[in-house]
């Protein structure tokens, strides 16, 4: 399914759309809807679940903050794009995407390589064909106010600037594994391809305190998944291998490369349409020495979902060295692996996954029961004979059980599921005619279109083992 199909469908069915539109829009910010806002939240909450069994601890922390935390992090100085405007109508470019999109695949290190490659390949401005020169630094960093406060381009300094309360709170022990889950903000020069690329966007953020390389080691138990690593070879194994054959350089990297896959099948990402990409020594950010993407494929491209970088002492170290505050435990200074997701990438390409069209032409948002916004939905076969009453009875029972659920009565029962199908629910209850003779009702499960039929008070018993409860009766 192509992205700009799935955008409408989301749009439509109120995952989300794009802010302000009634003043016209700002790119780069979109507002998500009452079903995105659902399937938002319960990505979050299989992120925070599966880091909380790792032993992690949360905190929140705020968006803005002075410019000392930027200037020590390096944000100020080197959090910056390569852009390029074009002089005739102006449309400005993040000057990496530019060149992928016109098969131009080079490595651009600073403005002088990026000026000659504009020279040497000739590159024209893609909206009004003019030439394109004159490259520049762009920050992506927000200013507030006049005062020397910036918006956060990443939640992970709130983190590093409270690593002795952390340190403290964990009553001195080490490793110490910190997440914190909020809004990022970048000036993006070409916010695109709606949550892709926003000025706004939620991170949820890990930071993996340790001063032992064999403090986390990885299990080699989950699937074998593909890696692809900066020399261009691809190879396909589980992480204890990657890890023994020189792959992976650090066994913490590699751990959180495996947690990151499981949870990204937890979420219900189809394997096969995932991998993870090693960064090219020149792309990685100023605070890295080994960085893993892992990226989605959608429409032919690879997309970044979540970032796992290798940020080793760099940020307690300057912090220490700009506040003055010692950073140390048993004199050195911890070492730190942030495996860091972009929930709204993560929103929008597991709806991309999801999406597909049946035979009859209906659409169908595939998502796992785990993350669907809503669960349940119940239907009259027809909206009399005590049919609706007996199904608005049902639909309260069930809303007491888990309040995810949906009533609808209009229409003809096809549209019904239809109307399900496309948002993702994966189970639909229908109370007919025989329900008012023995109290059974149909369930009828999203991705077979199997039915079954259940008697309404063990229904009700199993209901709160969602997501378990009803997906075991459709396995084979
Ligand atoms: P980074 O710090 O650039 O590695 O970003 C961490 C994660 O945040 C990435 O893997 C993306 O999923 C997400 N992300 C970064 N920039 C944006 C953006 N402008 N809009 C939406 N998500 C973003």
């Amino acid at each position: 399914m192509s992205f700009e199909d799935v955008v409408e469908l989301a749009k439509r069915r109120g995952f989300f759309w794009p802010s302000f539109s009634i003043y016209g829009g700002s790119s780069g910010f979109y507002d998500y809807g009452p079903l995105g806002t659902l399937l938002k939240d319960n990505i979050i909450s299989i992120w925070k679940k599966s880091y909380a069994k790792e032993g992690a601890i949360f905190l929140d922390t705020p968006v803005i903050a002075p410019a000392d935390v930027f200037k020590a992090s390096g944000h100020l100085e080197k959090f910056s794009d390569i852009a390029v405007k074009c002089e005739k109508c102006k449309t400005a470019y993040k000057l990496e995407n530019l060149l992928k999109s016109v098969g131009i695949d080079v490595p651009l290190n600073n403005v002088e390589k990026a000026n000659a490659v504009l020279e040497e390949y000739d590159v024209k401005c893609p909206k009004c064909g003019a030439p394109l020169r004159g490259a520049y630094e762009f920050n992506l960093m927000f200013k507030v106010g006049t005062n020397e406060l910036y918006l956060r381009p990443e939640t992970a300094q709130g983190i590093f600037i409270n690593f002795k309360n952390l340190y403290n709170y964990s009553r001195n022990t080490m490793p110490i594994i910190v997440c914190q889950v909020g809004k990022g903000f970048r000036n993006e020069i070409s916010p695109r391809q709606a949550l892709i690329r926003m000025r706004e966007f939620t991170q949820a953020e890990v930071e993996v305190f340790y001063l032992n390389d064999s403090d986390f080691n990885p299990n080699g138990n989950s699937l074998k998944f593909k890696l692809l690593r900066n020399t261009g070879e691809e190879v396909t194994v589980d992480l204890k291998e990657a890890l023994h054959s020189g792959i992976v350089k650090n066994p913490v990297m590699a751990y959180f490369l495996e947690k990151t896959y499981s949870i990204l099948s937890s979420i219900g990402f189809n394997p096969n349409h995932l991998r993870a990409r090693e960064h090219d020594p020149l792309e990685r950010a100023h605070y890295s020495s080994e960085t893993w993407d892992f990226e989605y494929l959608m429409d032919g491209e690879w997309i970044e979902i979540v970032g796992v970088s290798d940020r080793g002492t760099y940020d307690l170290g300057r912090h220490q060295q700009f506040s003055g505050e010692n950073m140390e435990v048993d004199g050195n200074i911890p070492r730190v692996v942030e495996p860091s997701y972009g929930i709204d990438r993560i929103v929008l390409t597991i709806l991309n996954d999801g999406y597909y069209i049946r035979d009859n032409g209906y659409k169908v948002l595939k998502l796992d029961p785990a993350v669907s916004p809503l669960h349940f939905a119940v239907f009259p076969l027809q909206r009399r004979d005590g049919l609706d009453a007996k199904a608005k009875e049902l639909f309260n029972k069930i809303k007491q059980i888990d309040p995810f659920v949906y009533y609808d009565e209009g229409g003809n029962i096809g549209r019904r599921y239809a109307r399900q199908d496309e948002i993702g629910t994966p189970f639909c209850i229908t109370v007919d005619y025989e329900t008012l003779e023995d109290s059974t009702v149909t369930i009828r499960e999203r991705d077979s279109t199997k039915q079954v039929r259940e008697n309404i008070e063990e229904l009700l018993q199993k209901i709160s083992d969602y997501p378990e409860y009803p997906t075991s009766l459709f396995k084979n």
